[in-house]
């Protein structure tokens, strides 16, 4: 166990989380020979998301060979899209291989952490009242670590079972039962296909229908297994080609988001074909621009809607009873259980945490009109702390694992420089201030501002999500810190 007190020597560096960004920090950090880190988990185990998120069906929507490290590359992959399982034993491994687990603490979920200026240290607690100094905080919470439970009246009064689908309650079963599911994004589209075949009936409650579109998904074949083992370039290939794919539909999202109405026109046709029902068709085709709110890929998913034991509710939901949901037109839906499928608190990014830097200025005071940092990973006021997949990171084309290897070079760059006599490195404010405004700037002419509500946005609308452009113009931007961009001090 790990307990490392002010009075002990302080650490190098403190990692929050233990997901792909924490752990792959980690790896960096120990192919440098350094071993003067300790990730704080808040779970029981390390896997982030692909620890929560074990709901049936759960699976990556981007190709395995380009979700995951490449410095860590995998050529046994048994599908183009991994699902849940492979991904989280991925994870196992590379800590396992990179001898993590000696330095991850679980159950040491961060409440507070406060810069401690004339020390140069950040001085951390944790729930159960462990203590940790550290010269540099990297917070590795990723963007979407905390179920979003939807504020429904009378939500509070429902007898049956309910509960989200990052908490999938394995002990329930389904079997035979009224099951009701509210949402309709990423995770429900892909634990609705697999439960419809157990359930006595289930009402899928949506709010906005979503562009579900086909998955160009597959078992890999033992030749291709056996070539990718006895030549792993071959993985490396299709990695690259993978990449080039993807990065090429950034067009669509950000240079010519008016592209995009000719996808649209294809994905009526698949829907078509997918739902003959005119009246269900019509429910569950978009009424707003193709890419605005996440692009989905399922092959089941619409076919599971056609079955009998399902109905598409889009009546919008006015409260929850005892017995079950009641809908605008006051028909109640009578159900055993039901599952929220409502997302995460995608722009709280660091609360709950309470994180105090230079003046005791607290970062939901910095960030009281929406989340922002430099290049994603620095924000004025706070140094040395360093965020991975922070504000304006997230993409809606790519891979997020690329755009975390552009962070752990940048960061190992600041984290270099303390190890050279600078006591804090603190983002210059006119230089955040600067870049966030031609983000922001570029994001206007996004597909994600043609008319729509996503999770990309906070409450009052700022775009505190997504990355503005391509992933190799970001990885460009990250390439090196300019040090002129910040304030050392020593
Ligand atoms: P989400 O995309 O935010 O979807 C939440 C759904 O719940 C939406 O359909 C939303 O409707 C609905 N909803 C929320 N509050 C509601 C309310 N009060 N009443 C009625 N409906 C409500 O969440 P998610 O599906 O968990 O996915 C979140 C993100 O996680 C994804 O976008 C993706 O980045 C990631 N993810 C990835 C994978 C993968 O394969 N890699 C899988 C799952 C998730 P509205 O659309 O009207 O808001």
């Amino acid at each position: 166990m790990h307990n490392n007190t002010p009075e002990q020597a302080p650490l190098g560096v403190l990692i929050i989380g233990s997901g792909f960004a924490g752990l792959g920090l980690a790896m960096r950090l120990r192919q440098q020979g350094s071993d003067d880190f300790l990730i704080l988990e808040k779970a029981a185990k390390a896997g982030g998301t692909w620890r929560d998120n074990d709901y049936p069906g759960a699976a990556c929507d981007v190709p395995s060979h380009l979700y995951s490290f490449s410095f860590e590359p995998k050529t046994d992959w048994t599908r183009r899209f991994a699902p849940q399982a492979e991904i989280f034993a991925y994870v196992q491994q590379c800590i396992a291989k990179y001898g993590l687990h000696s330095r991850i603490r679980c159950n040491s979920e961060v409440s507070e952490a406060w810069f401690d200026e004339p020390a140069g240290l950040w001085r951390v607690t944790t729930v159960d009242g462990a203590q940790f100094s550290a010269r540099a905080l990297v917070s590795a919470c990723g963007q979407l670590n905390r179920p979003l439970y939807p504020q429904i009246a009378g939500i509070e009064r429902f007898a049956g079972e309910s509960f989200h689908s990052a908490r999938w309650r394995h002990d329930i079963d389904l079997s035979g039962k009224r099951v009701a599911v509210i949402g309709t994004g990423a995770s429900a589209i892909q634990f609705v296909p697999e439960i419809v075949p157990r359930v006595q009936h289930l009402t899928l409650f949506q709010r906005t229908a979503a562009y579900v579109l086909p998955k160009p998904d597959r078992a890999y074949s033992r030749f291709e297994l056996a070539l990718m083992q006895r030549f792993p370039w071959t993985q490396k290939l299709d990695r690259a080609l993978q990449y080039l794919y993807h990065e090429a539909r950034g067009v669509a999202f950000f240079v010519l988001p008016g592209l995009m109405k000719l996808y649209r026109g294809s994905f009526l046709r698949h829907l078509q074909r997918q739902v003959t029902d005119p009246e269900l068709r019509a429910r569950l085709t978009p009424d707003y621009p193709l890419g605005c709110k996440r692009i989905l890929i399922s092959n089941d998913y619409y076919p599971a809607l056609t079955q009998p034991q399902v109905e598409v509710v889009n009546q919008a939901i006015r409260e929850v009873s005892e017995r079950g949901v009641i809908t605008a037109d006051g028909r109640e839906h009578a159900v055993d259980v039901l599952i929220y499928g409502t997302g995460f608190a995608a722009s709280d990014f660091l609360a709950p945490m309470r994180i105090r830097g230079l003046g005791g200025l607290e970062l939901n005071q910095a960030w009281k009109e929406g989340a922002e940092a430099y290049k994603g990973i620095s924000v004025n006021g706070f140094p040395n702390l360093f965020i991975l997949y922070g504000p304006n990171t997230n993409l809606g084309h790519n891979s997020i694992i690329y755009m975390l290897e552009s962070q752990f070079p940048y960061v190992l760059s600041c984290l270099q420089q303390l190890q050279q006599g600078v006591r804090y490195l603190d983002v210059r404010a006119p230089v955040q201030q600067a870049w966030n405004q031609r983000l922001q700037h570029a994001i206007e002419h996004s597909v994600w501002e043609q008319g729509c509500n996503s999770w990309y946005k906070n409450a009052a609308g700022k775009h505190t999500n997504n990355w503005s452009g391509f992933t190799f113009s970001y990885r460009q931007h990250t390439r090196q810190p300019d040090w002129s961009d910040y304030d050392r001090v020593r």
